[in-house]
């Protein structure tokens, strides 16, 4: 019997975003044809075309990067700290007043559930432009010097894209450095939304510049000669394609690359609780999460237990139109997601892990996979050793805490990682054991601008958010 309680439709009304027929690039602060072709973005949840986005060429990314150095040279590394902030203060005002435009946005360009664009995405956005603000007058104290490194070429993802927009640009401009930001070439336009906001807020052309384009232009990026610092955000591949183009020159770089976090859960943990944060774990932005909680080590003692009530709470997930507040799991982000997601799912199956899904009826277009588990996985699986980047959770299980720790640091990533226990001494004892960047105790997903994030071995180096996040874009104390 299916126990999911039928609740009424509760669409938000996309009334209040104007999308327009087509975009340009924000090249010192205004919007600018592009000299190559372009592109479209699509509304994952319906294949609907929204905008035709331009595709910066390697001249179009030469532009934005000499409107980023004068700007740099002539206003923003002169201006005093207590300036910078006025400018990230108000940019961070006007993305609080335009919050529901924004979160209606980056819903239908991405797919994520309304709810948490909202109510996740949008204030923590706005939070890490508030946070760096109070940094911008106040770097002499943080250990890292004052002195800012220049022009920042900053490539990101689709998963959270204003959110790691945030990420990468706040910091960046506290320090006094300026930025040209690739959005990913399947979620453009909160990115496009933010420069008009730059424009709102009277930034001074050519600190903020916005580049859309795919992989050729993400390259142009990393590779101009006149970028002092590049800051990645997606795939290890990519990644490692990045060290290695920037090796041997002076360029800094941050990698934040991908995950197979373990959420280990103790037999003294409380279930109901544990449960929740399973799902929270990997079903949260349909486990688009590069810290996501993928793999699920639960001791063996109460693995029939959790299995049972977890399955029971996967059933009520509603997957379905993002724009509905009720929804808890949206459309996946693209069609070429969607294939790698079912190609990972079925070598599980072929592999010998018995794989569940919770059922539930997908809508006929757009997207869509279903909240999904394999139980009877091994450490040599690929479901269990490859980032798959969807809603699909591998579970294994453990006797001791030894072999916990072993399992769960047996993997080539090392972003974050979970522990459900009722005993404080057990979560001090794992968390100095995990190679984990982040480990949540009794929690997971949780992210605040003043901590620090980042990873170990193939999850890449440098940390975002925090003092610790000022590092990356200053010269260092005896500079
Ligand atoms: P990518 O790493 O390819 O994309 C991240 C960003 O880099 C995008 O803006 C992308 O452009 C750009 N890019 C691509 N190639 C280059 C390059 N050679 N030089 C500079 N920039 C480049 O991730 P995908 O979107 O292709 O996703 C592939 C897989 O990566 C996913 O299935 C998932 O497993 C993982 N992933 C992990 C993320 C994480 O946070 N850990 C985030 C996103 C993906 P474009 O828009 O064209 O892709």
């Amino acid at each position: 019997m299916s126990r999911t309680l039928e609740y009424a439709p509760a669409p938000e009304s996309r009334a209040i975003v104007d999308i327009k027929p087509s975009y340009g690039l924000f090249v010192n602060g205004e919007f600018v044809d592009g000299t190559g072709t372009s592109f479209k973005t699509v509304n994952p949840a319906t294949e609907e075309v929204l905008a035709e986005v331009a595709e910066a060429s390697e001249a179009d990314v030469d532009n934005a990067v000499r409107a980023a150095r004068r700007a740099y040279d002539r206003v923003w590394s002169r201006m005093p700290g207590a300036e910078r902030a006025k400018y990230l203060y108000r940019i961070a005002r006007i993305i609080q007043e335009r919050g529901r435009e924004l979160a209606v946005l980056e819903s239908i360009d991405n797919g994520k559930p309304i709810g948490e664009a909202r109510d996740v995405d949008v204030p923590t956005v706005a939070a890490h432009f508030f946070y760096y603000a109070g940094w911008a007058d106040k770097l002499k104290y943080a250990g890292y010097g004052t002195t800012p490194l220049g022009v920042a070429g900053q490539v990101i993802p689709w998963n959270f894209p204003l959110l790691m927009l945030a990420w990468k640009i706040a910091p960046a401009l506290a320090c006094g450095n300026t930025v040209v930001l690739k959005p990913a070439e399947t979620t453009p336009l909160t990115a496009l939304l933010f420069a008009e906001i730059c424009q709102q807020a009277d930034l001074p052309p050519g600190v903020v510049n916005i580049v859309t384009g795919a992989g050729d232009t993400g390259r142009a990026i990393v590779s101009h000669p006149d970028v002092d610092k590049v800051a990645f955000t997606g795939s290890t591949e990519v990644g490692k394609a990045i060290a290695r183009a920037v090796a041997g020159s002076q360029k800094r770089v941050t990698l934040e690359l991908g995950g197979k976090a373990a959420n280990i859960v103790f037999d003294d943990a409380p279930i109901d609780q544990a449960v929740e944060g399973i799902v929270n774990g990997i079903f949260f932005n349909q486990g688009h999460v590069c810290c996501a909680g993928s793999r699920l080590l639960v001791q063996e003692s109460v693995a029939d237990e959790v299995m049972a009530r977890l399955k029971r709470r996967m059933a009520t997930l509603r997957v379905g139109d993002p724009l509905d507040k009720n929804t808890d799991v949206g459309a996946i982000n693209s069609a070429e997601q969607l294939a790698k997601i079912r190609e990972l799912s079925e070598v599980g199956e072929a592999e010998g892990a018995e794989r569940w899904s919770a059922p539930c009826d997908l809508p006929a277009n757009g997207y869509w996979f279903a909240p999904t588990v394999f139980t009877g996985v091994s450490q040599a699986h690929r479901i269990a050793r490859e980032e798959i980047f969807g809603p699909v959770l591998s579970v294994l299980t453990f006797r001791t805490p030894a072999e916990a720790v072993e399992k769960a640091n047996n993997t080539p990533f090392g972003l974050s990682a979970g522990v459900w226990t009722d005993k404080g001494s057990r979560i001090l004892s794992m968390a100095n054991r995990l190679r984990a960047g982040v480990v949540w105790a009794n929690t997971f997903n949780k992210f605040d601008p003043t901590s620090p994030f980042g990873g170990y071995k193939e999850s890449g180096y440098g940390r975002e958010g925090g003092r610790h996040g000022l590092e990356a874009y200053l010269k260092g104390a005896d500079q």
